[in-house]
């Protein structure tokens, strides 16, 4: 079948590498794609955010299977508009329609979903402009350090955390009255701090018979050490030794099966992917799971390398999926570890250069074990590829081990230069060190 996926990250990069394996896919089309997604199908130059232009497309070039990438076309509702559009309505869109996205979108349905049905989670209270006076009572309810969040989508910059109860009501006082994010922050989530170690766990579900996909943990910070700005993601490492059969049991039990039985219950369809990051707050004899938030779709760079470790068919499992009988399947995961790091701009987070010309990809001594996966790249018009984002290109090898993956991506950045390309040299150290 014709397969269009949405979306131009590593993640779709990494999608497209196995949706272009699978047996099931005869032409791929990724839109608006980058540099390397061209490898694996064609790219179509089309605004993902107009649907009517995307059904065209789809339509046109007889595809049956929409796979989205990002988040903001499933809050706008990509998945309503394919269902509810007659000459569109036969095509499998994977990625839930406008309430089941809500869980992304809102971080006050989500509070208020998990609070219904009983998903572990930080205690909260939602405050808006009109009772701004609540939020700074239950302010002083809680102790340092305060998590602040922006009720909308906000580009991965809507969470404050502050460590002076002051600044926090300050910073509220901006998110509610003065619109810090827009409105993003009409609504603010004032939550509970939790200290642990944070994770991310994956399910492919039909709404109501799901698989859970390894575990990764990504590396959100600029600075090594876990310091300064936020970014996109720095790399991530598939999969996370410490959740082993007893946490995931627990996973699965507290947040996987309540997760998808809630959806049921609140009768809202969900055929796609649910991303939950959970910190694991230490408890005896090992950790318990709480929800930091849900994702309606695949995490950036997870995907780069819990993607990779995916040995089945993944357009089968879509089409699954869509039937609703994903009980008949089985997920088969390589018992290799990966670990993926991403290479970044000279400036990032901050403002940074397109448009520098990158080498070394076109080098046929590479190692044939590690994968290049584009994120923020574009051929120009003397046909070279050029940096066109803040993150740039990630490499994930694959080893017995997770130290011998790490060297081995370590080892292969050095071929891919640019003029001030830079990355995180401790991706994986953390969970290594806590291994010892
Ligand atoms: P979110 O966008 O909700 O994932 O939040 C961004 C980041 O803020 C998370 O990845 C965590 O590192 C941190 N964070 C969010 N909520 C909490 C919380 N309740 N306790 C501790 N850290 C949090």
């Amino acid at each position: 079948m014709n397969i269009l996926l949405l979306g131009s990250g590593g993640r779709e990069h990494a999608m497209a590498y196995k949706i272009a394996q699978s047996k099931r896919c005869d032409h791929l089309f990724i839109a608006p794609g980058n540099a390397g997604t061209a490898s694996c199908g064609i790219n179509v130059n089309l605004d993902i955010s107009d649907f009517g232009k995307v059904g065209e497309f789809a339509v046109s070039h007889g595809v049956r299977m929409v796979v989205v990438g990002p988040e903001a076309p499933l809050v706008a509702g990509i998945a309503d508009h394919f269902a509810n559009t007659p000459a569109l309505a036969h095509i499998m869109v994977i990625g839930p329609g406008k309430a089941g996205a809500q869980l992304e979108g809102s971080k006050d349905f989500a509070k208020a979903f998990m609070a219904r049905h009983k998903i572990p989670t930080a205690t909260y209270r939602t405050v808006t402009a009109k009772t701004l006076r609540e939020g700074f009572e239950y302010l002083s309810t809680l102790q340092a350090p305060y998590v602040l969040k922006a009720d909308g989508l906000a580009a991965g910059k809507g969470v404050l955390i502050l460590n002076d109860r002051e600044e926090a009501k300050q910073a509220l006082k901006e998110m509610l009255m003065d619109a810090k994010f827009g409105k993003a922050s009409e609504k603010v989530v004032i939550e509970q701090y939790l200290s642990g170690v944070e994770l991310s766990v994956f399910v492919l579900t039909d709404g109501k018979h799901y698989h859970i996909l390894p575990t990764a943990k990504d590396y959100k910070r600029i600075g090594e050490g876990d310091t300064g700005l936020n970014t996109g993601g720095m790399g991530s490492i598939s999969p996370v030794h410490f959740a082993d059969k007893a946490f995931m049991r627990k996973v699965e039990e507290r947040i996987v099966i309540p997760t998808i039985k809630g959806l049921i219950h609140d009768q809202i369809p969900y055929k796609g992917f649910i991303f939950a990051g959970l910190m694991a707050v230490p408890c005896e004899g090992g950790y318990d799971p709480y929800v930091i938030e849900y994702n309606v779709r695949m995490g950036d760079p997870e995907t780069e390398s819990v993607f990779p470790r995916i040995e089945s068919d993944v357009v089968e499992l879509f089409e699954h999926v869509w039937a609703g009988d994903l009980q008949h399947t089985t997920l088969s995961v390589s018992h290799n570890a990966a670990a993926c790091v991403m290479m970044v701009a000279e400036g990032y987070p901050g403002s940074y250069r397109k448009g520098d010309v990158i080498h070394g990809l076109e080098d046929d001594d590479l190692p044939q074990e590690s994968l290049v996966f584009h994120a923020g790249t574009k051929t120009n018009e003397k046909g070279e590829v050029v940096t066109n984002g803040g993150r740039v290109i990630c490499v994930t090898s694959m080893a017995e081990s997770m130290p011998s993956a790490l060297l081995r991506t370590y080892q292969y950045l050095d071929h891919i230069t640019w003029k001030g390309r830079t990355y995180r040299h401790d991706i994986g150290q953390d969970l290594l060190k806590m291994m010892m």
